[in-house]
């Protein structure tokens, strides 16, 4: 698979604060690549040294394989700045200002994005009367203007109420199925669950860990188990070579077993047969969150 975007060690301090300490990882052509941090995590940072907005201290990034160039900025359309829209005046004529004012594009290439964003059919109504959404898929058409091969978005959907969140995501997806490839923060793990198709994880300036989403943020079972004699359950479980953890707070032993893969009779059964009978026995699926908060609370 071809990258669109390579980040090496990329670091940014403000004064004694370090926003990014050495972050570097790829991101694939035609993906949606989420990157995924809570507040102060650094992304908004990142997003700004890669659109040139901001100055690394050190490390570098390439666009298409190369360092950045006027030429390749026209390959990338962004929402970093959002497009002051007149209310007054339609989703068309504010897009003709738009594309007047940044150059991108020509006149033509306006009906074009409006049909991408879903408001063609709304084209001559008044900005004012467009829904929280409706604003959003316009400022996403301005940095569709021209046809950039990448849209570089931090947190499309902040501020949005839940009609526009699901407008906006069913968006982005309807960008990649065009060959868009789209880069976005956000600090919300479902969203990048739904959306992405891979993530880079920051916390504190720091890359925790990058790939397909369906790797990174794989759901586990997690089998409790608890009997009378709690060191013989330890010990016949450590037999079985499985990952285990004792929680002191429900007073049970957990065994990790990849998503879908516990076989609770079966382990029913390796205890009984090892002189240990249970006294609990559940399974609980391990949420993202859980997973989320692992990974970036450690
Ligand atoms: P948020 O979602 O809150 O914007 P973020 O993950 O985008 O968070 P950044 O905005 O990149 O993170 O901030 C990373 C760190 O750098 C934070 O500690 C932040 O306070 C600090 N920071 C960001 N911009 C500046 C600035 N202009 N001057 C000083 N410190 C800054």
């Amino acid at each position: 698979m071809s990258t669109v975007l390579s980040i090496n060690a990329l670091a940014k301090s403000y004064g004694p604060v370090k926003a990014l300490k050495g972050v570097s990882f790829d991101v694939p052509t035609g993906s949606v690549f989420g990157i995924l941090g809570p507040n102060g995590s650094g992304k908004t940072t990142l997003l700004g040294i890669i659109m040139d907005v901001l100055r690394a201290n050190s490390g570098n990034y390439l666009w298409f394989g190369q360092p950045g160039s006027a030429e390749q900025r026209k390959k990338i359309g962004t929402l970093l700045e959002t497009p002051n829209f007149y209310s007054y005046l339609s989703g068309t004529d504010n897009l003709k200002i738009t594309q007047a004012i940044s150059g991108r594009g020509t006149k033509s290439d306006i009906e074009t994005v409006l049909k991408k964003v879903n408001l063609y059919d709304r084209r001559w109504s008044a900005f004012k009367s467009f829904s929280l959404g409706m604003k959003q898929r316009l400022a996403i058409g301005a940095a569709l203007l021209g046809d950039p091969q990448v849209l570089v978005l931090d947190e499309p959907t902040n501020g949005l109420d839940p009609v526009g969140i699901a407008e906006i995501r069913q968006l982005i997806t309807e960008l990649k199925d065009k060959g868009h490839t789209i880069i976005m923060a956000s600090h919300l793990l479902d969203e990048v669950e739904k959306v992405c198709t891979h993530a880079a994880i920051l916390k504190l300036g720091e890359l925790i860990t990058t790939g397909l989403v369906e790797e990174i943020l794989m759901d586990e079972d997690i089998v409790e188990l608890s009997a009378a004699d709690m060191q013989a359950l330890i010990t016949i479980l450590k037999n079985m070579g499985k990952e285990i953890k004792f929680d002191e707070k429900t007073g049970t032993v957990q065994v990790i077993f990849p998503k879908g893969t516990a076989q609770m009779d079966e382990l029913n059964r390796y205890c009984f047969n090892h002189g240990v009978a249970l006294s609990q026995l559940v399974l609980r699926k391990k949420r993202l969150e859980a997973r989320f908060f692992e990974l970036t609370n450690n």
